[in-house]
């Protein structure tokens, strides 16, 4: 199988729903020709919803995935997967059917307050990040550093950040200007997603004084304000030279 998925989501975050053909069916999920569905990567999870039958009826989506080949490598492919339970329309469904692939906007939109949340962490805590996981309920970010963060204050860091009203928008820099620039990089366990020559980016506020540049294939709110109410539940000492921090949304 050699296909390819439209991931309209790069463009728009906003999109809540796209038409869509069904290009192949396989053991591990459906795949269209293009959707609104993000594929768990860069630390932030698949996203969940479903696909509207043209016939009637619909299929629960459960995650979604990028697409592997027989080897484990990854393809170009997004895998749309079903929720248990979904067999009988499963088998119903073939490639060349026309869906509706429409996403749990609540969910996402969660996603999104998060993974910008956790941008605007990277400036209030200016160290190398060693891994992320960005959930609907909570995120966390483990920063590469030996001396003690306070919650408060980086609660209250956020914050205002988040009431500044800073513009979000999706740019891109070449692979080369990305080699001449390492410290925009910083992140040490997601690399940037390389591969056409043009590497996408998330810049947070005006075009001459950014609050933060980093590469970044993630869904984004297009305002900081968006983000609402996020604070610091915890840190944690994860290693002697790891400091983790959760962030959830204020009760
Ligand atoms: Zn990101």
């Amino acid at each position: 199988m050699n296909t390819m998925t439209q991931d309209l989501f790069r463009q728009d975050a906003y999109l809540t729903e796209c038409t869509a053909t069904v290009t192949a069916v396989t053991g591990q999920g459906l795949v269209l020709d293009r959707t609104v569905f993000y594929p768990l990567g860069g630390g932030q999870a698949g996203d969940a919803g479903v696909l509207v039958l043209a016939g009637g009826g619909q299929i629960a989506i459960a995650d979604t995935r990028k697409g592997k080949d027989a080897e484990g490598h990854p393809t170009a492919d997004i895998v749309h997967v079903p929720a248990p339970g979904q067999e009988a329309a499963l088998a119903a469904l073939k490639a060349g059917d026309t869906v509706t692939a429409r996403i749990d906007w609540d969910r996402r939109h969660k996603l999104m307050r998060f993974h910008t949340a956790t941008h605007l962490l990277c400036r209030v805590v200016p160290q190398l990040v060693n891994g992320c996981s960005i959930t609907p309920e909570y995120a966390r970010m483990d920063f590469n550093m030996t001396d003690p963060l306070d919650k408060d204050a980086l609660t209250q860091g956020l914050a205002a950040l988040v009431a500044a009203a800073h513009p979000v928008t999706v740019g891109s820099i070449t692979d080369a200007e990305l080699d001449a620039n390492p410290a925009l990089v910083k992140s040490m366990s997601v690399s940037p997603p390389r591969g056409s020559g043009v590497v996408r980016t998330i810049r947070i506020g005006d075009t001459d004084d950014a609050v933060d540049l980093q590469p970044c294939g993630g869904t984004h709110v297009a305002n900081t304000r968006e983000i609402g109410a996020v604070v610091v539940t915890k840190i944690e000492k994860k290693s002697a030279t790891t400091r983790r921090v959760v962030l959830g949304f204020a009760a």
